[in-house]
């Protein structure tokens, strides 16, 4: 279902955990909440499921102010990180329990357990207990029974968080996969910019209170709305003073301006690999990350420490070498104001 939401505030005392926050989301599109710990990041979750109150604003759904609904009649199916599975239930118990709760008739419950069992490939675990799966497996009962009543929201907090890399990533696409399937309108609550960007139609980036910006994951990670998005999204180091690099001279104009500096802004390469010399400075290989399919490399240049990326193909560096550096962009901001600076 289509969601609207506008001027989203919940305090907890005096502290803004969601301060007016205002999206919308279409039918259908699977969207990130990512951002740091604390960020309200759940706390919208909740509201939206209607577990708890907002301060003032508005949530629609499908059109209809849902403020006043109790949780169990907005449509909605919530996906908890640690399963909350009924340990006492087989598979199969705790899919039909909402459904049972909800009084289906016992055959529709049978046939749309089948359904899901199906779906999200449970075939021949139906009567095992939680304890006798593994923790992808119960993620996937979470999933089938948060589905089982037909929501028209999926809501999952940090569904993946306690399983372990591997499985991890096998769910992220069978999610992916699934919720293209259903068509049905998901949010998922994560604090890994890598799962956001890997599995989200669009992400809605969320720092204190605040939702910094929303969009696709390559247009955030492009054009950035705040510092804050700028730093969180990618690698990056922070310049305090990025006058002091050759072809940002004009900065100084700016005292107190800031930059913002992504690996891929910056070029750098012993002194025979450089047609361009009179635009580079000097500066020293401070460390080597070996990244297996690349070098992630740390270079002091004055006082500025900046990263930057090495193909496997050219000659290995060292730390404490002397090489050259192009610094071809920065982002820059001020208390007030960001802007993007090439370097000419
Ligand atoms: P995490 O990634 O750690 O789950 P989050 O982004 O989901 O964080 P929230 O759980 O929404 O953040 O919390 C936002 C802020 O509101 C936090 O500072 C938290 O301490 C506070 N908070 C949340 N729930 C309550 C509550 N019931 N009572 C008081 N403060 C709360």
């Amino acid at each position: 279902m289509h969601v609207e939401v506008r001027g989203l505030t919940k305090k907890f005392g005096e502290f803004p955990a969601v301060n007016d926050v205002h999206f919308s989301i279409a039918k259908g599109q699977l969207i990130g909440l990512l951002g740091p710990s604390g960020g309200g990041k759940t706390s919208i979750l909740r509201m939206l499921a209607g577990l708890e109150t907002p301060d003032s604003g508005d949530i629609v759904f499908h059109g209809t102010r849902v403020n006043d609904l109790p949780p169990q009649e907005r449509e909605i199916g919530f996906v908890f990180q640690n399963y909350a599975l009924f340990k006492h239930m087989t598979v199969q118990g705790n899919i039909a329990f909402g459904l049972e709760v909800k009084k289906w008739p016992k055959n529709r419950i049978k046939e749309r357990v089948a359904e899901l069992i199906e779906l999200t490939g449970l075939s021949g675990f139906e009567k095992r207990y939680p304890h006798q799966l593994s923790g992808g497996q119960r993620q996937r009962v979470a999933f089938a029974r948060a589905l089982a009543p037909e929501p028209q929201l999926l809501l999952l907090d940090e569904p993946f968080a306690a399983i372990d890399a591997k499985i991890r990533q096998e769910l992220r696409a069978w999610l992916r996969e699934m919720i293209d399937r259903l068509g049905i309108t998901s949010i998922f609550v994560t604090h890994d910019q890598d799962e956001a960007i890997e599995v989200a139609d669009e992400i809605m980036i969320i720092n204190k209170g605040n939702l910094e910006q929303k969009g696709s994951p390559w247009d955030i990670y492009k054009n950035p709305e705040t510092p804050f998005v700028a730093g969180f999204i990618g690698e990056s180091t922070i310049v305090e003073d990025v006058s002091t690099l050759r072809g940002f001279e004009q900065a100084a104009d700016w005292p107190g301006t800031k930059a913002l500096i992504r690996p891929e802004y910056v070029e750098i390469g012993q002194a025979n690999e450089f047609r361009l010399l009179s635009a580079t400075e000097t500066g020293r290989v401070r460390h080597l990350h070996f990244r297996g399919s690349e070098w992630l490399v740390e270079v002091d240049v004055g006082a500025s420490r900046l990263v930057t990326y090495r193909s496997l193909e050219k000659e290995v560096l060292h730390p404490g070498e002397e090489i050259q550096v192009l610094v071809h962009r920065a982002y820059l901001f001020n208390d007030n104001d960001s802007w993007i600076m090439e370097n000419r």
